[in-house]
């Protein structure tokens, strides 16, 4: 059956202060969006990925649900873009994912999702001769796209390669004004000497153009990948308040270290009882 609104053309009349005009249809809008959706590299395990769908328990998963849906509207009238940065399996890359999709589904504006090591091993790999991609075609739409997400950033071990071309792609979407999304299990803190920090896996450089680049937002959640079956809200609130005591992750190092740095002597613990 054609479309209703514009007979299978593409475009529908509108009628606005009295003038007849022809705009792109409904239908158009929706059939750009589903082929750019399939275009846009999105894994199949996060493809079911929605805002709707993401389980919020605590005010850090929302107030990051809430960024995230605030891009997603203002998009394309907005400049920054998100850093979604915490531990492993908070749903970062969920809400990463659900934030591309609903832009190219309501704007039809082309995106593109990438895990960052995927990303540079690809490029690596079009430096084999007998590979027929060249680089630039790899990286021609990773820079030029209108919506990129670009998954644990920081997971790749740098070398001066890996910085090169990484500034490579965020300083070209930073120029041209390109919305990007991050996310990072690395913590966004002003230490070079931590090795889980940030910026000891990106650099100082970098470092600074995403802080122009980007709004940070940090996810302190349980991990859901470790969740029972059926797990409720309340199952992740347990999990997410064991993380918290348990993990010896650099938060709870770099809050020991400066406790003992600041030679008041004695080791407390603000972090919960040892051994509790
Ligand atoms: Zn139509």
């Amino acid at each position: 059956m054609p479309c209703p609104l514009c007979d299978d053309t593409g475009w529908k009349p509108i009628e606005e202060n009295g003038t007849r005009r022809v705009v792109r249809c409904d239908c158009w809008r929706e059939q750009v969006g589903h082929n750019r959706l399939a275009d846009a590299n999105i894994p199949k395990r996060y493809q079911h990925c929605t805002l709707a769908n993401f389980t919020t328990y605590n005010e850090s998963l929302e107030r990051a649900v809430a960024k995230a849906q605030r891009v997603a509207q203002a998009y394309p009238v907005i400049n920054q873009g998100l850093l979604l940065e915490g531990q492993p399996g908070v749903g970062k890359t969920h809400l990463a994912v659900a934030v591309l999709k609903q832009v190219i589904q309501t704007t039809g504006a082309p995106g593109l999702f990438y895990d960052t090591r995927d990303l540079l091993r690809v490029i690596r790999s079009t430096y084999d001769p007998a590979i027929r991609t060249t680089e630039l075609e790899v990286l021609r739409p990773v820079m030029t796209v209108d919506l990129l997400v670009l998954d644990d950033l920081g997971a790749e071990k740098t070398s001066e390669w890996v910085e090169e071309t990484m500034n490579l792609i965020v300083n070209t979407r930073y120029n041209e004004k390109r919305l990007t999304i991050f996310t990072s299990n690395f913590q966004d803190i002003p230490d070079d000497s931590e090795p889980n920090s940030l910026l000891f896996r990106i650099g100082h450089r970098m470092r600074s153009r995403l802080h122009e680049m980007c709004e940070f937002v940090v996810l302190d959640a349980a991990d859901y990948r470790e969740r029972p079956e059926n797990a409720g809200a309340e199952d992740l609130i347990t999990m997410w308040k064991m993380r918290r005591k348990t993990l010896p992750g650099p938060r709870s190092g770099r809050q020991a270290r400066a406790q003992l740095r600041d030679g008041k002597g004695d080791l407390k613990w603000s972090g919960g009882r040892a051994g509790t």
